[in-house]
């Protein structure tokens, strides 16, 4: 339709419904995250993904068939968003679309799309949703001041003041900031975090940071997946910290945007350490980390009054009998507090064996929670002595943390 008439506005309800998307790049990319937001049953047709999408895939959130689209893809479908840059195969999306009567998104070419994303800002169960006229820029001045109305969220524009840790940079300069995203659920991130999202030019983002937050980033954003998933594809740190560096010598606000806090078990540091020696300033803005907030989500406080002083963080992804090993699981098994593990699954039959042999007892309670803080979240009760069969027995997947500790049952009623 012409841009004479406006377009009409409408929430559409997509849960259970068959979304397709087009395409496997940087705008699927950003695309995919509100649709399975929204419990659409996503069909992702591209013969490439980023790793970003390949994680969704792994994790069984969306069904992708690797190769190029077919007319008939669209059979049964309620929408289709084309993310590719080829005019021609998004032109026979777009007929493929019309014979069917499918509103189709067109990333390339809104003159040619049957329906148009507009700008949107999220708080809580409000979603407000702005198109421009086709000025995607109006559209997105709009939404910042009325994020700013919601309250939520301090718009950028006005506090335009370069931070603290940056504070002897001229204005326009390129500086680089470490930004810790929260645990998964997109309201956890701080609101300095989402302040410095908002005035990024370049956001280098992690596999676990939550999609929704990319969703609101203005498409001129360069968004750069560092998606590291373990033993799978994986970019080299000196490239990120090659990237995080040239950009800012270019003079680009560039957001490094991590899950969790920056500097657990994140190479934050060896970011910041990258960016010193190239005489790049680093600001750090500390994350809620899912060593706290992912057992809190699931019940389980790491401290107690009269049942935990301590709490002990542990990285569970070198195996105990390793001689890489760091950590001394022989020691830790004499501790009383609670024992957070995280990137563990893999070797918890180990772990939990070493933990019982050097004298913790089989019996406490143990939880294992993966996704935490998400709409997926999944959490398993269990005890030190039965859990790493228990994970097995029903296929619990990273990323997750392991609880182990009397706190764990410190807050239900039977405990
Ligand atoms: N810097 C991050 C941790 C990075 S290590 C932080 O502060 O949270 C990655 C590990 O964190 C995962 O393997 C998993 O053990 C844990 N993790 C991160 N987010 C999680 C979530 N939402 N649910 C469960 N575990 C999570």
């Amino acid at each position: 339709m012409t841009e004479r008439t406006s377009p009409y506005p409408l929430g559409l309800r997509l849960a259970g419904r068959r979304v397709v998307v087009v395409g496997g790049g940087a705008v699927a990319t950003r695309r995919v995250p509100a649709l399975l937001d929204a419990g659409a049953d996503v069909f992702l047709v591209a013969p490439e993904l980023t790793p970003a999408l390949r994680s969704h895939v792994d994790a069984g959130r969306l069904h992708w068939a690797r190769r190029r689209f077919a007319a008939d893809d669209l059979d049964g479908a309620w929408l289709v968003q084309v993310a590719v840059d080829d005019p021609v195969a998004a032109a026979s999306v777009s007929a493929a679309a019309a014979e069917r009567r499918v509103f189709c998104v067109r990333a390339d070419d809104r003159a040619a799309a049957t329906a148009w994303t507009p700008a949107v800002t999220r708080s809580g169960p409000v979603t407000v949703a702005v198109l421009g006229g086709g000025d995607p820029h109006r559209a997105m001045t709009v939404r910042d001041a009325i994020r700013e109305l919601l309250g939520a969220r301090p718009s950028p524009t006005r506090t335009t003041t370069v931070d603290e840790g940056a504070a002897a940079v001229a204005p326009g300069a390129g500086r680089v900031a470490l930004v810790g995203a929260g645990p998964g659920d997109p309201e956890l991130i701080t609101v300095k975090g989402w302040r410095l999202l908002t005035e990024a030019d370049v956001v280098v983002a992690d596999r676990l940071v939550p999609g929704l937050l990319l969703d609101e980033l203005r498409p001129d954003v360069e968004l750069v997946d560092a998606s590291k998933i373990p033993y799978g594809p994986s970019r080299a740190q000196e490239e990120i910290n090659r990237i995080l560096v040239d950009r800012a010598l270019a003079g680009k606000v560039v957001v490094r945007l991590k899950g969790g806090d920056p500097y657990v078990f994140g190479r934050g540091g060896e970011e910041l350490l990258a960016c010193a020696e190239a005489c790049v300033p680093v600001t750090v803005v500390p994350g809620v980390t899912s060593a706290i907030a992912v057992p809190a989500a699931a019940g389980v406080p790491v401290t107690h009054r009269a049942v935990a002083h301590e709490f002990t963080v542990v990285s569970g992804h070198v195996a105990p009998d390793s001689p890489d090993s760091l950590v001394r699981w022989e020691h830790l098994a004499g501790l009383r507090g609670t024992l957070v593990i995280l990137m563990g699954l893999k070797n918890l039959p180990a772990i939990a064996a070493t933990l019982v042999a050097h004298g913790r007892p089989a019996a406490t309670p143990a939880v294992v929670v993966q996704e935490g803080t998400t709409g997926a979240q999944r959490a398993l009760r269990s005890t030190l002595g039965e859990v790493a069969h228990d994970v097995a027995a029903t296929g619990l997947r990273p990323p997750a943390i392991v609880v182990i500790g009397d706190v764990v049952s410190a807050l239900t009623p039977d405990g």
